[in-house]
Parts: structure tokens; C-alpha cells; sequence
């Protein structure tokens, strides 16, 4: 068979050919409702009640990098983006199992701040971590965690299911994980420029931060919208679609969009931008917009709603309207503040294998 690279179909082209072999083995297992192609595998158990579940890989290089990243918050973060996921499906945490690969230069006291940082996390969502898999790594890091959630048949929430003319809200603000990680790049490079030409890192660190400190947070520790999924129980509303902003809201809206067969219109004057982030983007030159359209990990929840269903959940100052779903003819578009319209399915969202 010829060499054919991954780069060539990207993550999703590789994930959808996974999809085809694997196919044949979902068929077994008629109390599985839903496999790949959601933010979670959708499984029922009993009558009424679904259990979901998710996993995901942080390695490191990739993921993130222990020069700007304090274990403790790493272990945290790791979580949460698990949770993440399970909120996606409107449904709530239960337990994980946590695998990790330690590098020889690891210390005992280095994998237990790992570990406080998740255990803090877990205790926060209200869920156990109740296992896992231990190994040595000849490269970086490797922490993979797999999680289980619940939600009954009634509050589940698909990626598909958006109608045109329905409201696109999103939670909370964009853009300003991008903006903490730039500026940590910055920070890394100003440090090993010192390091390298053997002068000392005068500058201090956290107080060069501290204005964006807000910023960072939410790249270093980002929290899942657990509050977001408990609120729409409380009120017994229901999304049509709903997905979490891990690669950024251009390319979420699109999956939501693909899988309901839809269209969207969203302003750009409605996207809740984090507030330190247009200055962060101007300092470093950079673009706010297209942070919050594609920089990703900002873990806030894409969803829609129908207008009558929306008035239950207006008062929610969390939860901002930015758009409508259209007829899938439309495409999806983003109306720029001059009134312009520019086709969204241009902006990609951060792909592992794309050059
Ligand atoms: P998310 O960003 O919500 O974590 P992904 O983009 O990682 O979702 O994955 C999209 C879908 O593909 C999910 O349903 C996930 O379970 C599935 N998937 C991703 N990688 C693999 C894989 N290696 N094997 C099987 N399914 C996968
Ligand atoms: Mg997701």
C-alpha cells in the first residue's frame, strides 16, 4: 500500500477512517446509543437512565508545557477537560480513571502535586477518581483520562438536533485562554533568550503577569460549566444541540452545524470576548477575534436553544446570545461589525496533524 501521511487527511479525516473499521463492533452492543461523532459514547444501562463516557490525552509539547505549567494546575486542567465533555452532553460527573507515563526525571513529590491538583478538581465537580494505570516514559508526560457521567433520557444533548430560527447561545467568554498562553510563550521565550546568553532572569515572573493573571487562569486553569448543565436541570430546559469549545467556536458551531444538517448566522459584536484580551492581543499584535473564533481551550459551552425555551434561562448573565441556526443553503457565516459576511468554514480550528 502506498505511504500515505496523516497530515494529508488531518485529525478528522484519520478519525473517521477509525470510525469506518471500528463500525462493525458498535452493532454488538444494542445498549450503546451513540459512539464516535459526539462529545461523549452514550450507553444505557437501565430504563430511563444513560451513562456517557469520554476520554482524553494531555502529552506533553503537545498539550502543554512544564516550564509555564505548574503540576498542580496541570492535574486540575486535566480534569476539567474531561468534564468538560461530560457537560457537553448535559449530563453530570461521575468517576475517572486516570493513566499516566512518568519521565525518569520525575520526583515522588512532582506526581503528588499532580495528584492534589486533580483530587481538588474532582471535589469540586463532585466526582471520583477511582483508578487508573501507571507506566515509565522514555519522552514527556502522558496523563489520559477516561471519565463516566450520568443524565436521564430526557436531559440528554446531542451535538445534532439545532433547527434553523433557533438561538445560538454560548457561555461565558472567549479568546482569553489563547491570550494566557501567548503570553506565557512570551514569557518562556524571554526566559530562555536570558538563559541562553547566561544573564540573569531579572524580570520577575508572576508580577510581569499579574495584570493578565486573569487570563492566564483561565488557560492554566480552566473550569468546566458544570454550573452551565445544573442551571438548565434546575429550570428543566433542554438544549436542542449543545458541544464544548475546546477547539475554539468556529469550529464547534461547524460540528454542531454538520451534524443537525443546518446553517448559522452569528455577529461578531455579540461574541463575549474576554475583557483582558483585546489588550493582550494588541500588546502582543495579534488578533482578539480570531482568538475567540479558533485559539481554543476556552472549555465553554456552544449550544441552542428554541426563543420560547431561551426566555427560561434570559436572566442568566453567563449565558450570552450570538446568533441564529439558518437552512443549511445559508452556510455559516459571521457578520462582521461593518455588516459584512465572512464564510466561518474558512477559520480552522487547531488540527494535531495539519502542517
Ligand atoms: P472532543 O474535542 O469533544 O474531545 P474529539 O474531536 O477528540 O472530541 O473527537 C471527536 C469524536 O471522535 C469523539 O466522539 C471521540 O470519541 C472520537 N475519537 C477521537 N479519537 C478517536 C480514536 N482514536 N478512536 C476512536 N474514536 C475516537
Ligand atoms: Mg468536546
Amino acid at each position: 500500500m502506498p505511504y500515505k501521511a496523516i497530515s494529508g487527511i488531518g485529525e478528522f479525516g484519520l478519525i473517521d477512517k477509525i470510525a469506518a473499521i471500528v463500525e462493525p463492533t458498535l452493532y454488538t452492543v444494542p445498549q450503546l446509543m451513540a459512539g464516535i461523532g459526539d462529545d461523549c459514547a452514550v450507553y444505557q444501562p437501565s430504563e430511563g437512565l444513560l451513562q456517557v463516557a469520554t476520554t482524553d490525552m494531555l502529552v506533553d509539547q503537545i498539550h502543554f508545557d512544564l516550564l509555564t505549567t505548574p503540576l498542580k494546575l496541570l492535574g486540575s486542567k486535566s480534569i476539567s477537560v474531561n468534564v468538560s465533555d461530560i457537560c457537553a452532553m448535559n449530563a453530570l460527573p461521575r468517576y475517572a480513571l486516570v493513566s499516566i507515563a512518568i519521565p525518569s526525571s520525575f520526583s515522588v513529590a512532582m506526581i503528588e502535586e499532580l495528584y492534589e491538583g486533580m483530587s481538588y478538581a474532582a471535589k469540586e465537580y463532585g466526582l471520583a477518581i477511582a483508578g487508573g494505570d501507571t507506566s515509565s516514559s522514555r519522552s514527556g508526560l502522558v496523563i489520559s483520562i477516561s471519565m463516566i457521567g450520568e443524565v436521564s433520557c430526557e436531559q440528554l444533548t446531542h451535538r445534532s438536533g439545532a433547527k434553523p430560527g433557533e438561538l445560538i447561545c454560548v457561555s461565558g467568554t472567549l479568546g482569553g485562554s489563547a491570550a494566557g498562553l501567548k503570553l506565557l510563550m512570551r514569557e518562556k521565550e524571554i526566559m530562555l533568550e536570558h538563559i541562553e546568553n547566561n544573564e540573569p532572569y531579572t524580570k520577575s515572573f508572576m508580577a510581569d503577569l499579574k495584570e493578565y493573571s486573569d487570563a492566564i487562569q483561565h488557560h492554566l486553569l480552566p473550569l468546566a460549566r458544570i454550573d452551565i448543565v445544573r442551571l438548565l436541570h434546575s429550570r428543566h430546559i433542554r438544549p436542542s444541540s449543545m458541544i464544548d469549545i475546546s477547539d475554539g467556536l468556529s469550529p464547534e458551531l461547524q460540528h454542531i452545524c454538520r451534524r443537525s444538517k443546518t446553517g448559522a448566522l452569528i455577529h461578531e459584536n455579540r461574541i463575549p470576548i474576554h475583557p483582558a484580551t483585546r489588550q493582550i492581543a494588541d500588546e502582543l499584535q495579534d488578533d482578539a477575534l480570531t482568538w475567540a473564533l479558533n485559539g481554543g481551550e476556552d472549555y465553554q459551552l456552544l449550544f441552542t436553544i428554541s426563543k420560547e425555551e431561551y426566555k427560561g434561562i434570559a436572566d442568566n448573565k453567563e449565558i450570552s446570545v450570538i446568533g441564529e441556526i439558518t437552512d443549511m443553503e445559508e452556510g455559516l457565516r459571521l457578520s462582521d461589525i461593518y455588516g459584512m459576511t465572512i464564510d466561518l468554514t474558512s477559520i480552522k480550528g487547531f488540527d494535531h496533524f495539519s502542517s
